[in-house]
């Protein structure tokens, strides 16, 4: 018989692992597309051998389904997980709540069920659906929080109530020290449903084919590449953060969107990275400025917590009488990126080509849409929902919903981007725009955002013919702006 005490450390801890092969636990991967620091799966594995599973659910209604950029993204995040998986996890598709009963009465050894939660409020409702049908067959059932530095239910203010306003909510969340990431052992056995047949081609993400060769080029995916692009955003990006973030053409931010919606990688592990690197780099106001992104996202998930409508209704009720118009030629030429003010065309161009665009000029184009062409932000929402790879439903809303000046703690109504001088300003050489705009390379830079003011022979010189291969501007600046704060007043 061999003696305990004789065992190396991984030994003895194999032999626990076998003695506990009686005990599998499935886990059920979400948002929260990573081993490392992720908690529910940390605390499955700590029972024995893990039983991993990823479903499309297509119980979701329609307005909760993800859009076609976000599922390609989804297709190749999945891709790295069951490789770093070793090609074992079970993926399904169909009724989540279904399959997961099914799954335990196929698969008896199972016991129990882990997750980390989604605060999107279809999913956070049918978890506790879930839950409590679990509960009633006796099926134990755990859930963490995997995705957020602090849970919005924690967080109140003195009074009870909940914070609308972003600096007192910053300033609350800073008295809270968040958890450090967690690691995961590595003699963690995973189990394969062989009588499983869906792969993950069978969920049919890659919908936009064509597309989805681009969004390949331009994206890298799974835990390992946010990891990779979190340390070279530390290294390259981070000192200069607070200026260089708006400038479209300084590609001075971290890329991370799209990670953190999926979860390769946790708010957690970025939080812990800016603190150890905190002493040796010289640049505090960057580093506070960063944290401040990473906690609106944080804030953008407490108000649609604790306003679950946020999604399709206005958070201030006094824009629910405001004159909106819908003007279809107009919204067509918005998505297409050819409204005739470059700015905004570059960045409707840039989500087209990339599934993305930079924080700045998603404000512009958003401004544009519900001020100078006063159409509802429902319909950018509904847009950006379809077409960007970090389409996140509280992000999404409460920026939204920001821009046009009916959010929680939003840019006042009257605050109206002007594209031509926001081009100017935000890309002064125009890197940005002539990348995504290329028939404007040859403009000289003073008549770049707004070419309608060139003189024929300069746009003939520059190759540019108004109206065929570049538009005239549909709506006049000066004209839509009064428009706007016009209909505020009378709102
Ligand atoms: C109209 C509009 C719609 C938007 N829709 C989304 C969306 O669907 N999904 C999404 O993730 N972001 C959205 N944003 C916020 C922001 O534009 C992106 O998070 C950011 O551009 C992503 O780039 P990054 O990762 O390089 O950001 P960084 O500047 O590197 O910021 C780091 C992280 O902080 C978070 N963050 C940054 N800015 C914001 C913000 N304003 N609100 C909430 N979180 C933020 C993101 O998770 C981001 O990855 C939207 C903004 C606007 C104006």
């Amino acid at each position: 018989m061999v003696l305990l005490k004789h065992l190396r450390y991984d030994q003895k801890l194999m032999l626990k692992n076998n003695f506990m092969t009686s005990v599998c636990s499935m886990f059920w991967f979400r948002n929260d597309l990573r081993l490392l620091d992720n908690p529910g799966l940390v605390e499955a594995s700590k029972l024995g051998e893990v039983f991993p599973i990823y479903i499309l659910d297509e119980s979701i209604p329609s307005f909760f389904k993800q859009g076609k950029a976000s599922k390609i993204y989804l297709h190749y995040s999945l891709e790295q997980l069951n490789e770093s998986l070793s090609g074992k996890l079970n993926i399904y598709r169909g009724d989540a709540q279904k399959i997961i009963f099914e799954l335990f009465s196929a698969h008896t050894r199972i016991k129990n069920i882990f997750w980390n939660l989604c605060y999107d409020p279809w999913q956070f409702h049918t978890d506790q659906i879930i839950e409590k049908k679990l509960g009633k067959l006796q099926i134990s059932c755990k859930i963490f929080n995997g995705s957020y530095l602090w849970n919005p239910q924690d967080i109140k203010k003195e009074d009870g109530g909940h914070y609308k306003v972003f600096s007192a909510y910053q300033k609350k969340v800073y008295t809270i020290e968040p958890r450090k990431p967690l690691s995961l052992s590595k003699h963690i056995q995973f189990i394969k449903d062989e009588n499983n047949r869906t792969t993950l081609q069978d969920l049919d993400l890659l919908s936009l084919k064509n597309w989805n060769n681009k969004i390949e080029s331009y994206w890298t995916f799974g835990e390992k590449s946010a990891q990779k692009k979190l340390y070279t955003f530390l290294q390259c990006n981070l000192a200069g953060y607070k200026k260089g973030r708006d400038y479209p053409g300084n590609q001075q931010t971290s890329k991370l969107s799209a990670s953190l919606h999926f979860g390769e990688i946790s708010p957690h592990q970025i939080w812990e990275a800016v603190h150890k690197i905190r002493q040796e780099m010289l640049c505090e106001e960057d580093i506070r400025h960063f944290l401040s992104e990473i906690i609106w996202r944080e804030f953008s998930c407490y108000l649609m917590f604790h306003f679950p409508e946020l999604p399709w209704k206005n958070f201030k009720a006094q824009f629910d009488n405001f004159p909106w118009t819908y003007h279809n030629e107009y919204f067509e030429a918005w998505k297409s990126g050819n409204t005739g003010h470059p700015i905004v065309d570059a960045g409707m161009r840039e989500l087209l080509q990339t599934g993305y665009m930079h924080n700045r000029v998603r404000m512009i184009v958003a401004s544009f849409l519900v001020k100078n062409l006063m159409i509802h932000w429902s319909y950018g929402q509904d847009w950006f929902w379809e077409r960007l790879v970090d389409a996140d439903l509280a992000n999404n809303s409460a920026s939204w919903q920001w821009v046009a000046g009916c959010g929680a703690d939003a840019a006042p109504y009257f605050r109206i981007f002007n594209p031509t001088l926001q081009g100017e300003t935000f890309d002064p050489h125009g890197h940005y725009t002539k990348q995504f705009l290329p028939i404007l390379n040859q403009l000289p830079s003073q008549y770049l955002f707004k070419p309608w003011k060139a003189s024929a022979h300069l746009l003939k010189q520059a190759g540019i013919v108004l109206g065929e291969n570049y538009p005239f501007p549909i709506v006049d600046l000066k004209f839509s702006r009064e428009r706007a704060l016009s209909a505020y007043t009378a709102c």
